[in-house]
């Protein structure tokens, strides 16, 4: 049995810069790392063959200089590293990229492949196609962001962590699975005894125009640097006076929310007649039931596509209540019946078959797992372009342009395909959704579909915290509030502004608030109109997931610490005062927003 991890290296995106005058990322001086999620994927593929016997060997494409993090894949005990290094490979987008690591898993592992594991997704680019798209293009299920995994062949259930809970998926072996850093712990470097081969294109395929630039659907136009530093920070020191300092956060609140509702959700328009070129939305169904909140804002922002190329809306959905999709933006719906409506997989030879026979100008869907779940594997099977995680998306000369982040939001590319439909995943949180219209006409029709995947449990009611993603005001815990009982506070004072709590990842550790309020680089991206850090550092691994929020209000006890910089306002005081006082303050005045 032959287990395979994928690896990547990255430049660590606390050092990316863009060079104004070409445009250009600056490589040189950046130290590269190996994409930490992948430390659990190679560890992943161990624990197997320590289970079950057999090698493991772990895949990566990319440049000579791969080797580093190919000798630290090495230390942990694979059996051997194959290294896809050639020209050939060169600008290679994930689909060019998933059709290299597949065809390298049939050569090297073919009949005996046991399981592929691969990083959920790679910090700099942050798609989460490849595990998708290379089991795609194998043949074989996958399961993404596994949490923990019981195998039992010749089949596995894995546990997964979705935007509000875990599922747990019973699939076949041979499967591919995306791992976080909750999946284990990564075992300590060791003598390396593996070998290290290079492998070139020619050695995977005859046919090298399917790598590289030449084999990859989707270009990017432009890139732009994303600034993390604010525009007009005011610092005030209230280390004397914590009064002054609580005084002053509770006015920057009063004056933020003072600006009326940015984000109040508008009306759908009326209905008009579903003609010229259509839009699939593909709505997904949360864990609880219902269509998701960040699938109506996908419903919103196709309608202001659909209008600009004079076209329509079509969702496609396995839940019930197409109304509510109509009054929301869609046009016309296609129920998909006969799975379970979070079957991705399912979903997947629906969309597929849809996009062959209606030939859609594009396809879009949230980028939560189970959207980009089956948008991956849909343009994989279809050889189509896809731009995953999308903070905006336009109609330029015709054309989707897909607005990008990658290396932790610090750059925005514009991405074009060459394939038609185009196809995006856009993030939750970056349009609002129209409020329903209920006077808003159109047709739904069902479509049968062959169920793919058994779920066997569901994990969604476990969540006692509000959901940092849905706030407007977020208060962030860091480790300056020094103890567990003080981000009882910052509860306290999220519940008295209508918020929610998020935490950086050390606070996370330390176990005192859980896992699903994390933000950042390994947690979740919030776009809160406020958010306020109490006692946080801010390292970048955590500021790339506040990047969106409008106003960012920080306290922190030392005068030069990096989150200031982030900050519309900072505070220098103590948090644990400061946080005290503003409850004092709100409890007195009533409500501040
Ligand atoms: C693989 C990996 C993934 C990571 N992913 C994430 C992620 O997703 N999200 C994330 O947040 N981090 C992440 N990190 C961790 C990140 O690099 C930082 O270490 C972390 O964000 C720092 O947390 P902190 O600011 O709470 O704590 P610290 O670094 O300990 O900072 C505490 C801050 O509190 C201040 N302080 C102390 N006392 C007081 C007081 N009384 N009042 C006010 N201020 C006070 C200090 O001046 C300091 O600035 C990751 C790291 C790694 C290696």
């Amino acid at each position: 049995m032959i287990f395979i991890a994928l690896f990547k290296q990255i430049p660590d995106i606390g050092f990316i810069k863009i060079d104004p005058a070409t445009k250009r990322l600056v490589r040189e001086g950046v130290p590269n790392i190996l994409n930490p999620f992948d430390l659990h994927a190679v560890e992943a593929a161990l624990a197997m063959r320590d289970r079950f016997g057999g090698s493991v060997y772990a895949i990566t494409m990319g440049p000579p200089a791969f080797k580093q993090s190919a000798e630290e894949v090495l230390s942990m005990g694979v059996d051997e590293v194959i290294h896809l290094s050639d020209r050939a490979f060169a600008g290679s987008d994930t689909l060019a990229t998933s059709w290299a690591l597949a065809l390298a898993i049939k050569k090297f592992a073919g009949a005996d492949l046991g399981a592929v594991f691969a990083g959920k997704y790679s910090w700099d680019g942050e798609t989460g196609h490849v595990g998708p798209q290379v089991a795609e293009l194998l043949g074989i299920p996958h399961v993404s962001g596994v949490v923990s995994l019981e195998p039992n062949p010749p089949r596995a259930t894995a546990a997964r962590e979705v935007e509000e809970g875990e599922e747990h998926v019973e699939v076949e072996l041979p499967a591919v699975f995306t791992v976080t850093d909750r999946t284990n712990t990564p075992r300590a470097p060791e003598r390396p005894r593996g070998r290290y081969r290079v492998v070139t294109a020619g050695e995977i395929s005859d046919r090298t125009d399917i790598f590289g630039e030449a084999g990859s659907p989707t270009y990017v136009a432009d890139l732009a640097e994303e600034k993390i530093e604010r525009e007009n920070r005011v610092v005030i020191d209230a280390r004397k006076s914590p009064e002054e300092g609580a005084r002053a956060v509770l006015d920057f609140i009063k004056k933020v929310f003072g600006e009326g509702g940015a984000s109040a959700e508008r009306p759908a328009p009326p209905s008009g007649p579903a003609s010229g070129r259509e839009i699939f939305v593909v709505v997904e169904e949360k864990l609880t039931g219902g269509a998701a909140k960040a699938s109506y804002e996908i419903l919103g922002m196709a309608s202001e596509l659909a209008a600009k190329i004079g076209g329509y809306v079509t969702a496609i959905y396995g839940g019930e209540k197409p109304e509510e999709l109509i009054a929301r933006g869609a046009d016309k719906v296609v129920l998909l019946r006969g799975a379970d409506p979070r079957d991705y997989l399912a979903h997947t030879d629906a969309l597929t078959r849809l996009v062959a026979e209606r030939k859609p100008w594009a396809v879009l869907a949230a980028s939560t797992s189970y959207g980009r779940d089956v948008l991956a594997r849909a343009a994989a099977r279809l050889g189509l372009g896809l731009t995953a995680d999308c903070v905006d998306l336009d109609v330029r000369d015709g054309k989707l342009a897909q607005f990008k982040p990658a290396f932790g939001g610090s750059v925005v590319s514009v991405i074009y395909s060459k394939t038609l439909p185009y196809m995006a995943t856009a993030r939750p949180g970056m349009f609002s959704a129209y409020s329903p219209n209920y006077s808003r006409r159109g047709e739904a029709v069902e479509m049968r579909v062959e169920p793919r995947l058994r779920f066997k449990a569901r994990d969604a009611a476990r969540w006692e915290l509000p959901d940092p993603r849905e706030a407007e005001v977020v208060v962030g815990v860091g480790m300056g509030l020094k103890r567990r009982e003080n981000a009882a506070y910052a509860v306290e004072l999220a519940k008295l502004l209508g918020g929610a709590v998020a935490a950086t990842r050390n606070v996370v550790l330390a176990g005192w608030l859980p896992y699903y309020v994390q933000v950042g680089v390994s947690g979740k991206a919030i776009a809160p109109r406020l958010y306020l850090a109490l006692g946080i550092r801010g390292d970048i691994n955590h500021l790339v997931g506040i990047r969106k929020a409008k106003y960012i209000v920080a306290v922190n006890i030392n005068r030069h610490a990096d989150i200031f910089k982030a900050a519309d306002l900072g505070v220098v005081g103590d948090a644990i005062k400061i946080s005290q006082l503003l409850i004092e303050l709100l409890k007195a005045s009533g409500k501040a927003i």
